[in-house]
């Protein structure tokens, strides 16, 4: 990747030697991003009106980890902005998490998944009239060779920000980094070691879930799981 410095230093104005100190974590995301915004690794950049690249602190030693953008994070550029996003935050909350403060958030996917529908109903005809074909953008689950071919841009920040937790939200995410054969309902709550033992995985089912299977039970086990998180990161999150 190349950095602007060299360029104006070496290619601009001529040095012929140049000593750029390393950047923070900050300035490298901000430069991998200029850089993941124009991929066109799969075929989601067709249909993406944003690239969601991820949003919060990489100085908190603890990553959130989602599926991928859907129509809302696909307006705004950033992830957790809609409905899940709104269970998320209010969760967390609960659980005396800050999500901008305590952690970062990105996704395995960063490009919304869409699915084109033809909105009509009734074969395109109201009243046996042929009516003008109408597309609808839903969401879809990503497939295996975008997670793949997005890979790269989550790995990337995983090397800048170096997390020492992160917080696997639903299957796409866990499989992501615990393997294809694990499934949430089995293991939420579980934390699992991973790549030599320095990264700490803990598994949660994704807020869509709750939104959709939504009961006091099922909202009050979430944020105990979030709970029981926060004991497990110790003194990352402030208390
Ligand atoms: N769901 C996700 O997994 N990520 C988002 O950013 C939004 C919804």
């Amino acid at each position: 990747m190349k950095d602007f410095r060299v360029t104006l230093l070496r290619d601009i104005l001529g040095y012929s030697t140049v000593w750029i100190p390393e950047g923070n974590k900050l300035y490298k995301l901000y430069q991998l991003e200029q850089i993941a915004v124009k991929c066109k690794k799969c075929p989601l950049y067709a249909t993406r009106n944003k690239f969601v690249f991820g949003w919060g602190n990489p100085y908190s030693g603890i990553m959130a980890v989602g599926e991928a953008p859907g129509p809302e994070e696909d307006e705004l550029g950033k992830p957790f902005v809609g409905r899940a996003g709104e269970f998320l935050d209010y969760a967390m909350r609960e659980a005396g998490i800050d999500r901008e403060r305590d952690l970062y958030l990105a996704n395995v996917l960063k490009c919304f998944p869409i699915k084109i529908t033809n909105g009509n109903h009734l074969n395109g005809k109201i009243n046996g009239n042929p009516q003008p074909f109408r597309r609808t953008k839903a969401f879809r689950e990503p497939h295996p060779s975008e997670i793949k071919a997005c890979s790269n841009w989550l790995e990337a920040q995983i090397s800048i920000i170096k997390p020492k937790f992160i917080l696997a939200m639903g299957n796409p995410s866990i499989r992501y980094f615990l393997g294809p054969n694990v499934n949430i309902s089995f293991i939420a709550g579980q934390p699992r070691k991973i790549r030599g033992g320095e990264i700490t995985v803990f598994p949660i089912h994704h807020p869509s879930f709750i939104i959709r299977n939504k009961t006091p039970e099922n909202e009050k086990r979430y944020i105990e799981l979030l709970k029981k998180f926060r004991e497990v990161v110790g003194d990352l999150i402030p208390r």
